[in-house]
């Protein structure tokens, strides 16, 4: 029995709805497609539960932890790998479970980065958010703060001035946009990552590559050039996770990898974003990008065509 997923959308993304922006629709309106369960479908399909210690931090890495301080979102892709967990009850960490997640960062030495994931981070209060990231900053072995939020193309005028200062930072804030296709980048979209950059945040993107959505060389294209003008680095393409009932927006490895090839011919460098696995089960991010090497002395260029390379 695959557990209902709330449907929420914001006015910014109803608007696009609205106007008939299938990208937006494939995104975030429910189909019955979702009651399906394909075989090899997980709960949990990146392992999450058995590397956290504590609530709400996951510890799967040596040198960085995810903490997940809020379990809701400003609107729910039909495609989240964290369905089971996100959207559904309870909602926020408590005080103590956040000052145990702060005591496990701290008495963990090798930590130097802290990732604030969710849920949507930026859906709390500037204050709130605020005494987190003051909190996680005091800490002199963690150098560098993350925050991964879809919040600036789901509810951009969320992104207020009272938020942004909260994220400017002495230590190193990166904040990592999901976004999965140009046609969300709208000008409200823009103006909140000016917000962003004017806060000194450095942004970059991950985008999941959706069957139906972003699937085609040209939309990747669109997408990745509209992101490196907008001064964000694409950082990660993900192969979809196995997500119950999600089997519909998933095409097979091979599929990505052709189209990561043909990126590398036509896009320059700053466009292309590492194309990655989260291997089921918890055993971490891989890259699944297409090899040029050949077992025996032989190079592939962009091509195709095979060139002698002797590695000495
Ligand atoms: C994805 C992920 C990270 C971040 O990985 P990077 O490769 O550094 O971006 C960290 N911890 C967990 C548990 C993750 O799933
Ligand atoms: S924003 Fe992220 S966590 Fe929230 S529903 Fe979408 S994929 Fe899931």
């Amino acid at each position: 029995m695959i557990q209902p997923f709330p449907s929420r959308l914001t006015k910014h993304l109803q608007s696009l709805v609205e106007s008939g922006t299938d990208s937006i629709i494939h995104q975030y309106v429910p189909t019955t497609a979702e009651n399906d369960s394909a075989p090899d479908d997980l709960s949990d399909p990146i392992g999450d539960d058995k590397h956290s210690p504590v609530a709400g931090i996951v510890h799967r890495y040596p040198d960085r932890v995810l903490l997940l301080p809020v379990k809701v979102c400003a609107a729910y892709c039909r495609f989240c790998f964290r369905r089971e967990t996100v959207g559904q009850t309870p909602v926020d960490l408590t005080d103590d479970e956040l000052n145990a997640a702060f005591h496990y960062i701290e008495t963990h030495k090798e930590v130097w980065e802290v990732i604030l994931s969710g849920g949507d981070p930026l859906i709390l209060k500037p204050e709130k958010l605020g005494h987190i990231l003051d909190r996680i900053e005091s800490i002199d072995h963690v150098q560098v703060l993350r925050i991964h939020t879809r919040l600036p193309v789901q509810d951009p005028q969320r992104i207020t001035d009272s938020l942004a200062a909260v994220l400017h930072r002495r230590k190193a804030l990166y904040v990592v946009l999901h976004v999965n296709h140009a046609d969300e980048l709208t000008p409200e979209t823009d103006a909140a990552l000016d917000r962003l950059h004017k806060a000194g945040c450095v942004l970059l993107s991950q985008s999941v590559l959706l069957k139906g959505v972003n699937d085609d060389a040209k939309t990747l294209e669109t997408l990745f050039r509209a992101l490196v003008i907008r001064r964000i680095k694409p950082y990660y393409l993900h192969h979809p996770d196995k997500a119950q009932g999600t089997a519909h927006f998933r095409l097979p490895i091979a599929a990505g990898q052709k189209l990561m090839k043909v990126l590398r011919w036509k896009v320059s460098g700053l466009c292309q974003p590492t194309y990655v696995l989260d291997i089921p089960h918890g055993f971490g991010k891989v890259p699944i990008m297409p090899s040029y090497l050949r077992a025996d002395h032989k190079i592939e260029d962009c091509s195709g065509e095979i060139h002698d390379y002797k590695d000495d």
